[in-house]
């Protein structure tokens, strides 16, 4: 609204008044029907959904209600319950009651959900003419208020207030329903939350002796390995309350709403004690503060500032602990960690080999799986996997098996699903034609070099079936539990990058070469770059000339320095590119000496479409021979 506007309105208003009073006064009882709008009468707000009673009975027994306000003598109330399918948001529910019913009120006190009743107020005879100015007032208020939020800017001042005064988003369960049986390979983790359990469940075993009960732990990994699982279990096996909130979600656009969210949120804490509250990705809170472009961010600074006193504000026996999840330990402030706060830390990694077969154990209890089906084969193809992973394989498997109308879920179901979450959707494959042949050539290249670099991952299966971004596939077993990774085998990789392109290449000619080896390429370039400057394995010796901390807004420096000198940079080029150009050459030849077993592979893959590893090894070796290939398998 321009100056000029707001004058007319702010003149207008006082008129208006004026005239709203005269006609009130001379002959306005027919506006009477205007009742009085007051805290007894619950809100007939059209956004509130409703449900009736039976259902939110349901509610309560599924743990869903978080507090209850009862209106108009026990006529209806108001609902708040949370929503697990929308991330536990918390949604307002009306519901009309058969009464204030005792059994009701006992449920709800046993169930631990706040509830608040408020009292039916008869208007006494004299608010019938305050009702009748009630409509003025309410309208000039209305008229006052519209102007003055038309002068701040949205976003002002004006509107921040509003926001804070807005209920804290956090999400609370009475009881999670989940217990450790329930998370599964991450066993080091599990033993040392187990005593987090205790120190919920029986403070006078460590306080009896004088020992300081820690409030904060600290779990550490990456996304989808069970963190917020395994904060659950804990909650579930100590059967406390369990208070849960996201990092993102304290950091509000105005400045003070995240720091009003933590005060509200140990509010309810104290009050439900003892319990635990579970802070997920603590980092988008809990950074290094001053770290970042434009000097920080104040909002988040002071959502951190309250996060620390209200962790110092209580003691360690007051049976609250604060669970937090990262896995950016890396540019969390170093106030966080200290003792006092979050001082123990347990690392949840990605389950190996063992892990992974027990975590499908655990996803397979409801699922019908064919009998030969082993879980072992399960987890030995899907090495990287998290636990969200594999729950989710096991859940894509169940719908294809669903969709292909079977009784049971198969090997064929489980490769299906594995590869369509390494590599996304299937697409229908191409028609014959140049394309189709050039992909064949180019991806035939990939699994020679893939078979013949003795030092390569052996090659599980070729396809010309597109999936995601790719026109075709050539598929790679990587050896199990391998941690450290060798100069051969780097290099075998870059070699095995390089194939599809030396095939173009070398069949179709130099001209010819498509942009199709675009991915390859940059991988390509990613590892002989890391070999130089991160493991040393170049003739510039063993020096580390990188750090691998490249996010400018995240960490604790203001920007990535580069610590080596042009002189040093340009010969880290050199060195690079002396890497790809000595690959690129041995691939080369070795395509170029297998002419005949290429050209057979492809027209052996364009008519089938898919060759799997043995096949294609068999294929291969009536050619040349295949180097044996070393492997350690796991025994399970
Ligand atoms: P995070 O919080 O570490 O990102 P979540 O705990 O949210 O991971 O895991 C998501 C889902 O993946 C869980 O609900 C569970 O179904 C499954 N999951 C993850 N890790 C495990 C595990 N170790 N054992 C069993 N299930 C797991
Ligand atoms: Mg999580
Ligand atoms: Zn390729």
């Amino acid at each position: 609204m321009n100056q000029r506007w707001r004058l007319i309105v702010l003149w207008l208003l006082p008129i208006g008044m004026a005239a709203l009073l005269a006609w009130q006064i001379l002959g306005g009882s027919q506006l009477n029907t205007t009742k009085p709008t007051s805290a007894t009468v619950a809100p007939r707000n059209t956004a509130i959904s409703r449900m009736s009673y039976g259902r939110f009975l349901d509610y309560i027994e599924a743990g869903r209600v978080t507090s209850v306000d009862i209106y108009e003598g026990g006529r209806n109330a108001v609902v708040e319950a949370i929503d697990p399918d929308l991330d536990n948001r918390v949604q307002k529910i009306r519901v009309d009651l058969p009464g204030l019913a005792p059994e009701l009120i006992n449920t709800l006190k046993e169930e631990g959900i706040s509830f608040d009743i408020h009292p039916p107020r008869t208007a006494p005879q004299g608010l019938g003419i305050l009702g009748n100015l009630l409509f003025p007032i309410l309208l000039i208020g209305g008229l006052i208020l519209l102007a003055r939020r038309s002068n701040s800017m949205p976003g002002g001042p004006g509107q921040a207030m509003q926001f804070g005064k807005t209920k804290a988003r956090f999400a609370m369960e009475a009881e999670t329903g989940v217990k450790f049986d329930d998370v599964a390979g991450v066993s080091e983790a599990k033993q040392d939350l187990e005593e987090v359990v205790t120190f919920l469940k029986q403070p006078e075993r460590f306080t009896s002796v004088g020992a300081r009960i820690p409030k904060g732990v600290l779990l550490v990994g990456p996304p989808g390995t069970g963190k917020t699982l395994l904060a659950k279990a804990i909650a579930g096996e100590a059967g406390v309350p369990f208070f849960s909130l996201s990092g993102s979600e304290f950091v509000e656009m105005f400045v003070g709403v995240g720091a009003s969210r933590v005060r509200d949120l140990f509010k309810r804490a104290k009050e439900n004690s003892p319990c635990l509250i579970f802070i997920d990705e603590i980092d988008a809170v809990g950074r290094q503060r001053g770290a970042g472009i434009g000097g920080g961010n104040d909002e988040r600074e002071q959502t951190l500032n309250q996060l620390l006193t209200e962790m110092d504000g209580f003691e360690g026996n007051s049976g609250i602990i604060i669970i937090a999840a990262t896995n950016r330990p890396d540019v969390l402030d170093s106030a966080l960690m200290r003792p006092g706060r979050f001082d123990r830390q347990v690392s949840v990694d990605p389950p190996d080999i063992k892990g992974r077969l027990s975590i499908l154990k655990v996803h397979s209890r409801n699922k019908v799986l064919e009998d030969t089906l082993s879980l072992e084969s399960i987890a030995r193809r899907t090495p990287g996997f998290t636990g969200a992973d594999l729950a989710n394989l096991l859940n894509e498997a169940a719908i294809l098996t669903a969709r292909r109308r079977k009784a049971a879920i198969s090997l064929l179901e489980i490769d299906d699903a594995v590869d369509r979450i390494i590599a996304g959707m299937e697409g229908s494959p191409l028609t014959d034609g140049r394309s189709k042949r050039l992909i064949a050539y180019h991806e035939v290249g990939h699994a020679l070099i893939g078979s013949l670099v003795k030092a390569h991952d052996p090659v599980q299966k070729v396809t010309l079936i597109p999936r995601g971004q790719a026109k075709g596939l050539t598929w790679f077993s990587p050896d199990d539990e391998q941690m450290l990774i060798s100069r051969a085998q780097l290099k075998a990789r870059i070699m095995g990058a390089l194939g599809g392109r030396a095939a173009e290449d070398v069949v179709f000619g130099h001209a010819e070469v498509t942009t199709g080896a675009g991915g390859d390429i940059q991988q390509v370039a990613s590892m002989a770059r890391q070999m130089v400057t991160r493991f040393g394995m170049s003739d510039l010796g063993p020096v580390s000339l990188e750090g691998d901390n490249q996010e400018v807004f995240l960490g604790r420096d203001l920007m990535t320095r580069s610590d080596v000198s042009d002189a040093i940079s340009r010969q880290i080029d050199e060195k690079v590119r002396e890497i790809v150009k000595h690959c690129y050459i041995e691939t080369v030849s070795i395509v170029k000496n297998n002419r005949e077993a290429i050209d057979s592979l492809v027209e052996i893959l364009v008519e089938k479409e898919t060759i799997d590893g043995d096949e294609f090894r068999s294929i291969l070796s009536s050619f040349t021979s295949i180097p044996e290939k070393e492997r350690v398998t796991t025994t399970i």
